[in-house]
């Protein structure tokens, strides 16, 4: 079956990573996290010790970025992509909340951006990958033959982060979860470069009512009708 390029952006925690790695897994596709990237260039700025207090100087994270190496591997355990940092495994590390009440902030600088963009397009220069993030479809593969941009009820979504931080042992209220939600969002959606906004041609899908498995077949069948209509 013909390869194609799938790009999936959304707001903050609403299954998009859920969706992908099923579709991934599904299509034999690999699957990038380019939120990922993101949040290992905010830990390493963490590290560095260049982020106190929620402030930093741009300046200094770009001077960072020469001495950041990412590189993913698949986990056949968790049957899902792992993000490493310089050669270390960072999956647990970059989902901390430290991590993601600094991420939207960095993620606007833009060489930040330049260098992670670049990344992105050469790891889905073969297509036959799902990626997502908040300008996939816009930005990154403009001409994704599948774009999606996925939403769901606030509250919904809050639930979701809060029991997934909770199940790994992460013990923060649900109210400092949902205010982290809406503060990325309303950061993502306004910043200057590459805005999270919804492209044109991208499919809405809102599963705020909707199973992992209904979601999933919903996706299926958008994907092999398009492909159906390639042949
Ligand atoms: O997807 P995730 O919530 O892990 O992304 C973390 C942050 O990374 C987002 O809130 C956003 O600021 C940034 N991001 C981005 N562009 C992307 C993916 C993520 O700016 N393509």
């Amino acid at each position: 079956m013909t390869k194609i390029t799938i790009a999936i952006d959304g707001y903050s925690s609403c299954g998009k990573s859920t969706l992908a790695k099923a579709l991934a897994s599904k299509l034999g596709y690999a699957y990038v996290d380019s939120g990922a990237m993101y949040r290992c260039v905010t830990l390493y700025a963490l590290q560095k010790g260049v982020i106190k207090d929620h402030s930093f100087q741009e300046s200094d994270i770009v001077r960072l970025l020469d001495d950041i190496h990412l590189t993913f591997q698949f986990n056949p355990n968790t049957k899902s992509s792992e993000t490493f940092l310089n050669g270390e495994n960072v999956e647990k590390e970059i989902r901390q909340m430290i991590v993601s009440e600094n991420v939207s902030k960095v993620s606007a600088i833009h060489d930040v951006r330049v260098k992670m963009i670049a990344i992105q397009r050469k790891l889905g220069k073969n297509k036959g990958i799902v990626m997502d993030g908040r300008d996939i479809g816009t930005n990154v593969f403009p001409n994704a033959e599948l774009k999606l941009f996925m939403t769901a009820d606030t509250d919904i979504r809050t639930q979701r982060r809060f029991d997934e931080l909770s199940s790994k042992g992460q013990h923060i209220s649900f109210n400092e979860v949902k205010s982290n939600l809406i503060y990325r969002d309303h950061e993502d959606t306004h910043r200057k470069e590459n805005p999270l906004t919804q492209a044109h041609d991208a499919i809405v899908l809102d599963n705020s009512d909707l199973t992992r498995e209904q979601q999933l077949e919903f996706v299926v069948k958008l994907i092999t009708d398009l492909t159906l209509s390639f042949n």
